[in-house]
């Protein structure tokens, strides 16, 4: 029973995918590409404090089908929305122009060609199963599906690390969106049955195994419909009060703070920072037990480290919201090993480590609770610890 059964949104095959492409662009494909959205198991709002996550990517993934062509004409295509071709040229790739869902594509084509790659024009037909603006990195799949593809078709040869700086460029400078690493990292080095434990100091590595099935459990999703959105001053605040935190107590970042420094922090800065500062160290510490516990006693162990860290997220950090709160506190009542908002906050997804044996519960109690909250009804569905990006056909 996979994800994509129950929510409907069984990816078109790599086949159906290039046939579509000729329909719409006439030749064919020279291949077809995918990449994965990703959720974060724990670890939030510690990539850009050089601290830790523990990502995993999940069987959800953008497809793209592509063809290199002899001009430099660049014609882009999504199954999804009504936006049809968008027509540009390799000319025409300056930051801030791109509109709708091409920057990420375009922000890629643009990111390789400032390393000095010679990224020819192309046409590309995307199709996607990471639901958007869900916390999932829609749009992360998206660029490490184009990278992918882009990488075996110059034959530039990147590596993992550099095809993560590569798309982190072309979100920050082409996109807009000041975001880190994790997702990328996720999306292209992830693998069946496990999360990325990453470094974010130093892009170090390492898979730790995950895998829910085998433990009799099952990762819930729970997609609030309330949108997060990356301009919020919410998030700038968090990184101010970040970077605040760590010159007065004198580190690089707050990476460096450790959990028994905290009561000495305490009388250093403000209430607030205190706070926030608190939430990031505390968060590092518990991707570190998580990752102990995976590698020891398995994935039914780490439920209290996830509600810590959604309690954390609430009062210390303060970027959940009722809808976030009532998601994970009825999957805990219902059943669930552990339950946390995952994602920048404000919004977007909660996950649930639920036992199989409850999973119906759970779900039928957090839809019922929304719709006696008068919330809008959340989108409930399981993901499982999937491969990386790679090429299909
Ligand atoms: P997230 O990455 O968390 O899903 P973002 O706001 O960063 O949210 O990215 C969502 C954007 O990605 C959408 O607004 C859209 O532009 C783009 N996107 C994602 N999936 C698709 C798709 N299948 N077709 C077209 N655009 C898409
Ligand atoms: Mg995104």
């Amino acid at each position: 029973m996979s994800s994509q059964d129950q929510a409907g949104t069984a990816p078109v095959s790599a086949h159906d995918l290039a046939a579509r492409f000729t329909e719409a662009f006439g030749g064919a494909a020279d291949g077809v590409w995918q990449a994965p959205g990703r959720v974060n198991l724990i670890g939030e709002h510690t990539d850009y404090n050089e601290g830790f996550v523990l990502p995993f990517a999940i069987d959800r993934t953008a497809r793209v089908a592509v063809a290199v062509r002899p001009d430099r004409t660049v014609r882009l295509l999504s199954t999804y929305g009504d936006q049809g071709i968008v027509t540009t040229s390799l000319d025409s790739l300056h930051p801030g122009t791109a509109k709708g869902w091409t920057k990420y594509p375009l922000g890629v084509m643009w990111a390789l060609r400032q390393r000095g790659i010679d990224v020819p024009g192309l046409d590309l037909l995307l199709d996607s199963t990471v639901p958007l603006g869900a916390g999932l990195s829609s749009s992360h799949a998206i660029e490490c599906a184009v990278i992918s593809a882009l990488n075996d078709l110059t034959g530039a040869g990147l590596g993992a690390e550099e095809m993560v700086l590569a798309t982190q460029r072309a979100e920050n400078d082409f996109v807009g969106a000041p975001t880190g690493i994790m997702d990328q990292s996720a999306s292209l080095r992830g693998a069946k049955g496990h999360a990325v434990f990453l470094d974010c100091r130093d892009q170090k590595a390492a898979l730790v195994p995950f895998e829910t099935e085998p433990a009799g459990l099952v990762l819930l999703v729970i997609d609030t419909k309330v949108s997060h959105s990356h301009a919020d001053g919410g998030y700038a605040s968090r990184r101010a009060s970040c970077e605040l935190g760590a010159e007065v107590l004198g580190v690089k970042a707050l990476r460096d703070v450790q959990v028994g420094d905290l009561e000495e922090a305490a009388g250093l800065l403000d209430e607030v920072t205190f706070r926030r500062v608190r939430h990031v160290v505390t968060e590092n510490d518990r991707v570190l037990q998580t990752v102990e516990l995976l590698d020891g006693a398995g994935p039914a162990a780490i439920g209290p480290l996830l509600d810590a860290s959604h309690v954390s997220m609430r009062d210390d950090f303060e970027i959940s919201c009722p809808e976030l709160d009532l998601a994970v506190d009825t999957s805990r009542a219902n059943g669930a090993l552990g339950a946390r908002m995952t994602g920048g906050g404000f919004g977007g997804a909660a996950i649930a480590l639920t036992p199989v044996d409850a999973e119906q519960q759970v779900r039928t109690a957090v839809a019922k609770a929304f719709s006696d909250a008068g919330f809008k009804a959340p989108d409930i569905f399981t993901v499982s610890p999937a491969a990386g990006a790679m090429r299909i056909a």
